[in-house]
């Protein structure tokens, strides 16, 4: 299903190549994150340098000390899990919060909000029923939605991560069902798709794909 890695090196003809494949699939329009998580700062400038829309962080510490010093050209994203008693370290940093699934972590970033942080959220749906996955429940969804608002932020879309086991068929379940909610919901924003389903993501009706290895090479083993 997914196409070749990304070659390290060719950011730019990456880029291009994921932009085709997105068209491809039916996605004119569609927002492209570039997942910089592991990489250095170079490749957040690269990424910008090509075009894309956003870069998107995991890692708290090392989204820290990766951007000290810099004014990056474009949106970061949080896409990352978030712990409450972190979110003000990067709370000037970040201009998409797109994990937020609990009720803390809402009021922690409306705090931050309040005083001048950024204000605008996805909130996560686990869409796969996987116990492990972070996300709300899509019966959720209503409740941590009018708490955000409540508390001044401004809830612009969901966010899913498809099962991890890549199954097609369970993806295009997960994907749909995202689809669906956030049409419900009324909200424009559908951030779904990586590097190995983003195609699949796209004729589900993805507007936000997020995309690290077919851009930037495999990830070095985690620490
Ligand atoms: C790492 C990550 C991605 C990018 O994954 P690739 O398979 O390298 O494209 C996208 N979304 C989230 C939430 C991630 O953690």
């Amino acid at each position: 299903m997914s196409g070749p890695a990304g070659t390290p090196g060719h950011v730019a003809e990456n880029v291009a190549s994921v932009r085709a494949r997105i068209r491809a699939a039916g996605g004119d329009g569609v927002s492209l994150v570039a997942v910089t998580k592991t990489h250095g700062y170079d490749a957040v400038e690269q990424a910008f340098a090509a075009g894309c829309d956003a870069v998107g962080e995991n890692y708290v510490q090392e989204m820290a000390g990766k951007f000290a010093g810099h004014v990056p050209a474009g949106p970061v994203h949080m896409i990352g899990a978030v712990q409450t008693n972190k979110v003000r370290r990067i709370a000037g940093l970040v201009s998409l919060w797109q994990t937020v699934d609990r009720p803390s972590v809402i009021d922690e970033i409306a705090r931050r909000a309040a005083a001048g942080g950024c204000a605008d959220i996805l909130l996560q749906v686990n869409t796969t029923a996987e116990a492990a996955k972070s996300g709300c429940g899509e019966d959720e969804i209503d409740v941590l939605r009018g708490r955000a608002e409540a508390g001044g932020l401004r809830v612009l879309g969901l966010m899913t991560i498809g099962p991890t086991d890549g199954d097609p068929a369970l993806t295009e379940t997960s994907f749909r069902r995202l689809r669906r909610l956030c049409d419900a919901q009324g909200l424009g924003i559908c951030s779904m798709g990586m590097s190995g389903d983003f195609e699949l993501a796209v004729s589900c009706g993805s507007t936000m794909v997020r995309v690290g290895t077919a851009i930037f090479g495999e990830r070095p083993p985690k620490r």
